[in-house]
């Protein structure tokens, strides 16, 4: 299965302007927040909504679509939608065209070098020791909602970025943020880097030492409510998913104790994730005094343990489902935290996803539903085996991510070929697998035929400096 292709927005935005008339709201600064708070789950499917609602109390999602708006059809269009591109798309309101962020990895055209969408070898990690440290928003290049805001009143307002993934906090609080906090696997300890400062504030310090994840890592995953509760579309045990260690199975209860003091990645694939993140958001409200300023704070928040349970259990499995039970109480109380620390009707609060999913291709497969897997691994080394015996040269092809080739342009031309032979050999061969609905070059993007719909996708996802050569469409 591929991706969906564009940007799935589910947002909600929370408005409370009190009573003021309409030349009032016009003129008076009451009008702005304290603090604007910017809620992503990662990877959430608009259908969960109301699939899941009959677990659902009034404190969380329900609360949010009883008081707020829903954007029933809100998304930005382009292709493709992976984590990174998703946040920078929601945060600057534009696409990579623009922002620049084609993925959460690309290949830098100028150099020829790969890049991770957060690296940065300028600056290195504070509050950490490992590589995961050296991150920063220097490949974003266009500003974000909070950038503008800090330029609108001489940067009086304070953003922040905070989730277990560098990606999910850092581009959202953009080049100017005052911080971005992830979780460093090693340790357990939220980190950001000397993008930001040289040290980490004595609040984040002592969260780190109070080893909360530790304690949640003790108590393990098991599920909130009898099983009898839950939709079971299979059984719990089956061929679909992977557990969230090679040590693990993929039952319930899934075991943590192991890991603690060891590897923290595996409580990224836990709903205790979403939990620790609104806790260290709870602590940041309250000890960097957001809200309490003249100017409207931002505080952008990535859950992204959503994303890690998605992936490794799929749309349909009681993972899932317990997560999204578990979400909807801690949302309701941080709602609940909001209203009592910033005050109900000082603050908006927004809910989008950074991109969706779709089930698991074998769960569809044995519903009869036209799917399959692809190995890009396995794909990436035919293709590049089939160039070499064609025209005997090794390494023409580079890198494939998000369904795009990279040719090795300056080899194609050191070694005399044409890049037009190079593409239509990949084009011709990839065209002849079933899984393939159509392989495309982008220099011939304008000779293409695509639905408008389609075109506009993807050139809105293509930036020449980071993008791909040849776009791959799978099969839907
Ligand atoms: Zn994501």
């Amino acid at each position: 299965m591929k991706n969906t292709g564009v940007i799935f927005l589910l947002t909600i935005i929370q408005l409370c302007n009190g009573g003021l008339s309409a030349q009032e709201k016009h003129i008076s600064k009451a009008q702005q927040p304290k603090v604007l708070i910017g809620l992503v789950v990662d990877q959430m499917r608009w259908d969960y909504l109301y699939r899941f609602q009959h677990h659902y109390g009034n404190g969380g999602f329900k609360r949010l679509m009883t008081e707020g708006f829903n954007y029933e059809n809100a998304f930005i269009p382009y292709a493709s939608s992976v984590t990174a591109t998703g946040h920078a798309s929601i945060y600057t309101g534009a696409y990579p065209f623009f922002h620049g962020i084609v993925g959460n990895e690309w290949v830098d055209r100028t150099t020829g070098k790969y890049v991770y969408c957060t690296d940065d070898s300028t600056v290195v990690g504070v509050g950490g020791t490992s590589k995961q440290g050296m991150m920063s928003p220097a490949n974003l290049l266009s500003t974000t909602i909070g950038d503008e805001l800090k330029f609108s009143n001489n940067f009086q307002s304070r953003i922040f970025g905070i989730s277990l993934k560098d990606r999910g906090g850092i581009f959202p609080a953009g080049r100017t943020g005052d911080a971005a906090y992830w979780l460093e696997d090693s340790s357990g300890n939220w980190i950001t880097s000397t993008w930001y400062m040289d040290q980490l504030p004595v609040w984040v310090r002592n969260f780190n030492e109070r080893r909360t994840i530790d304690s949640m890592m003790r108590e393990g995953w098991n599920l909130a409510k009898p099983v009898s509760a839950y939709q079971l579309y299979r059984s719990d045990e089956n061929d679909f998913e992977v557990p969230i260690s090679q040590s693990n199975t993929t039952h319930f209860p899934h075991q943590l104790n192991s890991f603690i003091r060891k590897n923290y990645n595996p409580f990224r694939s836990t709903p205790m994730g979403n939990t620790f993140t609104l806790n260290f958001a709870k602590s940041l409200i309250k000890e960097e005094q957001l809200g309490k300023g003249d100017f409207t704070d931002i505080l952008c928040i990535s859950l992204s343990s959503t994303d890690y349970i998605g992936h490794k259990f799929g749309t349909h499995s009681l993972e899932i489902e317990d997560t999204y039970i578990r979400l909807d109480a801690d949302l309701a109380a941080f709602l609940l935290f909001l209203d009592e620390s910033i005050g109900k009707g000082n603050y908006t609060l927004f809910l989008s996803a950074d991109h969706g999913a779709p089930p698991s291709p074998d769960f569809l497969k044995t519903k009869k539903v036209n799917a399959g897997n692809i190995n890009n691994y396995a794909l990436t080394r035919v293709i590049a085996s089939h160039l070499e015996k064609k025209f005997g040269v090794a390494g023409l092809v580079t890198h494939y991510f998000d369904y795009q080739f990279y040719l090795n342009t300056a080899l194609i031309k050191s070694k005399g070929l044409k890049r037009s032979d190079v593409s239509k050999a990949i084009i011709d061969y990839l065209n002849e697998k079933p899984e393939v609905e159509m392989a495309f070059d982008y220099a011939d993007f304008n000779t293409t035929i695509l639905p408008q719909s389609v075109r506009d996708m993807f050139a809105k996802g293509y930036h020449p400096k980071r993008s791909g050569d040849i776009q791959v469409i799978l099969q839907p």
